[in-house]
């Protein structure tokens, strides 16, 4: 776990040789490992010659190509941070991530070069705009390849340096830099390698964006380190995603659960031959136990098991253990993984452990907790106490007996479930409702969609919960009565739904989240 992140990853590459690393899932193009390893090298040498130095901040601002991992590599070898940029990013959202990462170098592609060139010139301060394929003006990765530069020596401190600058999702605010270091990128790696392994043969679908830490952690990293071979594709597409499946014979999926949802009801997952797949998992946001279960029988797989984490996470936690899917108990994002410690706090006072079985916020502290935000250290100390646990904002509770605090020495240790955030939680007359278990719910209505459930207040001044839902169009004369009734007949009285707003479609962030404070403006 002391390598560079390129190392730690691509180090057995000259083993893999021949083995195809990544896959373009739309036209074919293959690079194999020896290639990718090859091929970052070469770029890492141009970038160096170019003027990339030692703790450069690099934005790399591409959807999932094949040469997004290379590129990547490439950047860390040269010796820069590498903050990952939303390929959807408006120019002004852009401008604001390079002037927060005071980032020097861009990396693009041809389409987006406009939205970049105008982000640089916004923000200012970028010295160079690369593309990775080609644009007449700008230097391209491609051309790179040739170069005869010498390869940079640079030493890297694993401890210190940041490998990456993710964004957070900017679910609960304004996206916050979270500088992971290089060990804190490869221990999460190693931490998580036995409970999701990987292996030559094995075929992953980069379906999730690779500039968030989920993709980048699930689909390209942890794949790339053991061997397996990695099918791109640009954005999620049903039709796509489902071709994919069948023609590359994928073997694994990490998706988020708005993809769980279309494997489970959507008629068009009936057309294609999805027998390649051993398991799925899902990541990133609340996944309902019953739409777990529908998507695993449907596709006779054993069941979607969760994993759990944060971008200042590293971004891991919990995972059910592939040969536990079947028997772990239905709804738990997973077990606690090694070296790594959790507690269960009261809402009311951080200081209280709370018994198992009890719901609190979940603190965590380990080698992958985080250097910080940048540029915020009141934001950081206001998440990492002087003990180096972090405050995650997330509620959950463990099963099992004794005491919610659990570390290394107790591994066997409890399930996790996590209900919402703290942030989210609806206060009705002093209970405390989680609009995820509402929204779970609400999908399991034969004439639902998708839906989404936010506070809002009523004349009383009272917080109700208010459902956002989106009708199938099987159901196009479905009331708000009919949806307020289903939820009532269902739940103890003081989680009814009590306001509902038809909607087109429910607001979500890239790796899946519901953007419920959209929802919450939209009033
Ligand atoms: P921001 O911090 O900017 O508001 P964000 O918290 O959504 O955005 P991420 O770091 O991408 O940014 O997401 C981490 C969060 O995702 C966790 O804190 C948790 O709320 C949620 N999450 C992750 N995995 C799961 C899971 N398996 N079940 C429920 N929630 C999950
Ligand atoms: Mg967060």
């Amino acid at each position: 776990v002391d390598l560079p992140i390129h190392d730690a990853v691509l180090g057995r590459a000259a083993e893999f040789g021949d083995a195809p690393a990544l896959i373009d899932g739309t036209d074919g193009t293959t690079l194999t490992y020896e290639q990718v390893d090859r091929f970052h090298r070469r770029v890492a040498a141009a970038l160096a010659e170019a003027g990339v130095r030692k703790g450069d901040v690099l934005a790399l601002h591409s959807p999932n190509t094949v040469a997004f991992p290379p590129a990547f590599y490439a950047a860390t070898r040269a010796g820069a941070s590498v903050t990952t940029v939303h390929p959807l990013a408006t120019a002004e959202e852009f401008a604001g991530q390079l002037g927060d990462s005071r980032a020097r170098w861009i990396v693009t592609v041809s389409p987006l070069l406009d939205t970049a060139r105008r982000a640089a010139e916004l923000a200012g301060g970028v010295q160079e705009v690369f593309v990775c394929d080609s644009a007449p003006g700008h230097r391209s990765l491609i051309d790179m390849l040739v170069s005869t530069a010498p390869e940079p020596s640079v030493t890297v401190d694993p401890a210190e340096d940041v490998a990456v600058l993710p964004y957070s999702s900017g679910t609960t605010g304004t996206p916050k830099g979270v500088m992971l270091t290089h060990r804190q990128i490869a221990t999460n790696l190693a931490q998580l390698e036995p409970l999701m392994p990987a292996a030559p043969g094995d075929r992953v679908l980069a379906v999730l964006p690779f500039f968030h830490i989920y993709g980048l952690t699930a689909l390209m990293n942890a794949p790339l380190r053991l061997g397996a071979t990695v099918v791109v594709l640009p954005r999620f597409d049903l039709e796509q995603f489902l071709a994919a499946i069948q023609n590359h014979r994928i073997t694994s999926l990490y998706v988020a659960p708005p993809i769980v949802l279309a494997l489970a009801k959507h008629p068009l997952v009936a057309d294609y031959d999805l027998s390649s797949l051993k398991y799925v998992v899902s990541a990133a946001a609340p996944l309902d136990a019953k739409l777990a279960a529908a998507c695993s029988r449907r596709l006779g797989l054993p069941p979607v098991g969760q994993a759990y984490g944060m971008t200042e996470l590293s971004p891991g936690t919990h995972v059910v253990p592939l040969d536990a899917m079947s028997t772990a108990p239905p709804g738990t994002v997973g077990k606690l993984i090694a070296g790594t410690e959790m507690r269960i706090v009261s809402l009311d006072d951080p200081g209280e452990d709370l018994p198992a079985g009890e719901s609190g916020e979940i603190l965590i502290r380990g080698p992958q907790v985080m250097k910080g935000y940048l540029g915020r250290p009141d934001a950081t100390a206001a998440v990492i106490d002087e003990d180096g646990w972090l405050h995650t904002g997330d509620v959950g509770h463990v099963d099992g007996g004794g005491t919610s605090r659990s570390s290394e020495a107790e591994s066997g240790g409890g399930w996790l479930f996590v209900v919402d955030r703290v942030k989210e939680l609806i206060k009705y007359k002093g209970f405390q409702v989680a609009p995820a278990e509402l929204e779970a719910l609400l999908l399991t209505h034969p004439g639902i969609a998708d839906a989404a459930v936010v506070g809002a207040y009523d004349d009383d001044g009272n917080e109700v919960p208010h459902a956002h839902v989106v009708r199938r169009p099987a159901a196009p004369g479905l009331s708000e009565g009919e949806v307020m009734m289903y939820v009532a007949e269902r739940v103890a009285p003081y989680k009814r739904v009590r306001r509902v707003t038809f909607t087109d479609g429910v607001p979500r962030a890239a790796s899946g989240k519901i953007l419920r404070r959209e929802l919450r403006e939209r009033r």
